[in-house]
């Protein structure tokens, strides 16, 4: 579903990414952590050209992300991305945030996108908070609503960058579970985060940056309890 192929990216002289080699298949969950800096939300950016790559491949569900006649709008369409701020239109009710892009990218009527609205807003457990706007919601239902955004367009892929890391601590489990739920469902997701106890539960791989490179990937049994490289070892002693 989504595929690296010997990506190297650089802002100006500043190599961020490092010969990324990465292939993740339809329905997995991988996780990515590492140390502050070290290229996990550029890597996650460039999976849908947020940011460009200068040299490699990344494809996307067969779509070559820098191939100019790649079109763009639909890779998009195929993958929702969360951030760590959830980024909802403050002026905009919660429906109207989720509605906004069915309706104006994928052509949606008004009614059937509001009909999957409600549903995904019963999903991330806020039924009642459609007419509510984002001020009037706490972090962690703001978020969840960013999730349900990402959902109406009805993605093949979501990307997570460190989505609860700006949530206060009592929030941050009613994010997680939306996002253990969508993983049981068989959603392929890429999930930057540090929240290693959703790694253990639910990521079938955990891969560890450091300076730009792809230091090791494991499933989380063995990436926790025998990880190989010093860095994952030394990143592992200063979180867990
Ligand atoms: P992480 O998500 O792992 O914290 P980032 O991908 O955000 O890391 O950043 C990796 C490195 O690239 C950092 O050193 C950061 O300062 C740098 N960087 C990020 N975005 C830009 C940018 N737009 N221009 C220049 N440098 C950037
Ligand atoms: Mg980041």
């Amino acid at each position: 579903m989504i595929s690296f192929k010997s990506v190297n990216k650089w802002y100006g002289d500043f190599q961020v990414l490092k010969n990324i080699n990465l292939d993740i298949a339809k329905g997995e969950v991988v996780v990515v952590c590492g140390p502050s800096g070290s290229g996990k939300s550029t890597m996650i950016r460039c999976i849908n050209r947020l940011e460009p790559i200068q040299d490699g491949d990344i494809t996307v569900d067969g779509m070559n992300v820098s191939d100019p006649r790649t079109n763009m709008t639909l890779l998009r369409a195929e993958v929702g991305f969360v951030f760590q701020q959830f980024n909802l239109y403050p002026h905009m009710t919660v429906i109207d945030n989720i509605t906004l892009a069915p309706t104006m990218v994928r052509g949606m009527s008004r009614g059937e996108a509001t009909a999957i609205g409600m549903e995904l807003l019963k999903k991330v457990d806020i039924p009642d908070k459609a007419g509510a706007y984002p001020s009037q919601l706490s972090g962690g239902q703001q978020q969840r609503v960013a999730i349900a955004r990402g959902l109406a367009m009805q993605p093949k892929i979501m990307l997570f960058d460190e989505p609860t890391s700006a949530l206060d601590p009592e929030m941050i489990n009613e994010v997680l579970d939306v996002m253990k739920s969508l993983a049981r469902e068989g959603m392929t997701m890429i999930c930057v985060t540090h929240e290693m106890g959703f790694a253990r539960e639910v990521a079938d791989r955990v891969i560890f940056m450091d300076e730009g490179l792809l230091i090791e990937q494991n499933t989380p049994e063995e990436f926790f309890n025998n990880p190989q490289s010093d860095r994952t070892k030394d990143f592992l002693s200063k979180i867990l």
